[in-house]
């Protein structure tokens, strides 16, 4: 019989976290969220009342290493008009139109002097695409290849944006839930991208519910949950926080879990880290099949994070990963493309990981000086030079069983105090259950013993 662990939801608590996210969906979907600004502010007001975190403001100016926090940007109204005072195209349809941190204009222009301010996807005519300018002033609007038929080579357009930048801030979440132990992993999501449902809302949303769940556990491990705006939100905090970021061993980024299409996982810089082991044994113990993404250099705040100084191996779980669905940055990435039910599934998996973590086994050598003198203590044959892992013929060698040196070695090598039990199996080939066995015995002669 399966084990019923308590990290699984009960279908009851499946169906209220459901109708959460149905709730949650609509009216955080057509705010216009940016890296700054009141679309910002109110999508993390409206997720504090799931559950309460710390909203913390960083003002426009202050410097986060190579970056300066930018003034904060807040539209009223957007649109291209013709002369008549007809509106072509207008962002109170759909905030996508408007391309993200655009300039205010007031002005009449020819189409040619247009031109070069309009955004389609002659591949994808019917989608409005994604366009942000942040760090470039400029302005210029976004729409479907099939509307580009609405304006004439001939005729001038007024063209209104009234857009303000201020002195404000960037607003980010934090919330750190205190384990037994001080090593933390990160939590993080972004929460920046207007009016598309999988990219970012899912993962929002999902960070939300995470953080609900596991603030009413007790952990063994600390976890700090981080969201505000991509890049410039990761950077803020990594620049305002180095103190906390000694106990970090790895962490999460939550993005992209939302859709119909299959599971993925994109590897830490690391690719055979605690974290990927853990993953990997997460989707196998939920016989879920996973597409595995190698860590690339493009992608989301992994780059912050994983950066030379801090070097902080992190991953991200994926259901219909950014970059690899054509609905990506534009606006079919809308409401009907997630689902709740989608959105629990990847809770699950992330209750799951957060499980394997909880409970991984890692120990520590107490010779790690070296290789510890194996022959002394009966555990490897006195004679030399008859090991050879290639031409051993049978399993004992000098009345040494050659699985139980291996299993020996793999253990003493690997335990390091920071590589599971899982992951040396994983690196190694050898059962899991052998190399527990093997534990015991080195615990025993004090050559190992239990970190957690
Ligand atoms: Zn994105």
């Amino acid at each position: 019989m399966a084990m019923i662990s308590d990290w699984d939801i009960g279908i009851k608590a499946q169906s209220v976290l459901e109708k959460q996210v149905n709730m949650l969906l609509p009216p955080l979907f057509p705010l216009n969220r940016s890296i700054s600004g009141s679309g910002l502010r109110k999508t993390l007001n409206t997720l504090k009342k799931i559950t309460d975190f710390d909203i913390i403001e960083i003002p426009s100016g202050t410097k986060c290493f190579d970056w300066t926090i930018p003034e904060e940007w807040n539209v009223k109204e957007a649109y291209i008009e013709d002369l008549k005072g007809e509106k072509i195209i207008d962002f109170k349809k759909n905030n996508l139109h408007l391309v993200n941190y655009s300039t205010a204009q007031d002005n009449i222009y020819t189409f040619d002097q247009l031109k070069k301010h309009l955004h389609t996807l002659p591949n994808m005519p019917d989608a409005i695409p994604y366009r942000t300018s942040y760090y470039q002033k400029s302005w210029g609007f976004c729409f479907a290849y099939d509307d580009l038929k609405k304006f004439k080579k001939t005729q001038k357009y007024h063209v209104k944006i009234d857009a303000s930048f201020r002195n404000g801030s960037i607003t980010m979440g934090e919330k750190k839930i205190c384990g037994k132990s001080k090593k933390t992993f990160l939590i993080t999501t972004y929460a920046c991208h207007p009016s598309m449902a999988n990219d970012n809302l899912s993962g929002l949303i999902l960070w939300i519910l995470l953080l609900k769940t596991l603030s009413s556990r007790k952990t063994h491990y600390s976890y700090k949950f981080i969201i505000g705006p991509e890049t410039i939100g990761a950077i803020a905090f990594l620049s305002k926080n180095k103190k906390l970021l000694k106990d970090v061993i790895g962490g999460f980024v939550l993005a992209t879990l939302g859709g119909s299409g299959k599971f993925g996982y994109k590897q830490t810089y690391l690719g055979d880290h605690l974290i990927d082991s853990v993953i990997k044994k997460s989707f196998k113990d939920l016989n879920v099949d996973f597409i595995t993404y190698p860590f690339d250099l493009n992608g989301s705040d992994e780059r912050q994070y994983s950066s030379p100084f801090f070097r902080i191996p992190m991953a991200s779980v994926t259901k219909d990963k950014y970059y690899e669905y054509p609905a990506y940055h534009t606006s079919k990435d809308d409401l009907s493309f997630v689902k709740s039910s989608h959105i629990i599934s990847s809770l699950k998996i992330y209750l799951k990981i957060i499980e394997n973590l909880e409970n991984s086994k890692i120990y520590i050598s107490t010779q790690p000086k070296c290789e510890p003198m194996l022959s002394k203590r009966g555990l490897y044959p006195k004679i030399g030079g008859s090991f050879n892992p290639k031409g051993i013929k049978g399993n004992t060698i000098y009345g040494y069983d050659v699985k139980e040196i291996n299993t020996i070695r793999a253990l003493l090598f690997w335990s390091d105090g920071e590589s599971s039990l899982e992951q040396i199996s994983q690196k190694t080939g050898v059962p899991i259950t052998r190399l527990f066995e093997a534990t015991k015995k080195l615990e025993n002669i004090n050559l190992l013993k239990e970190v957690k």
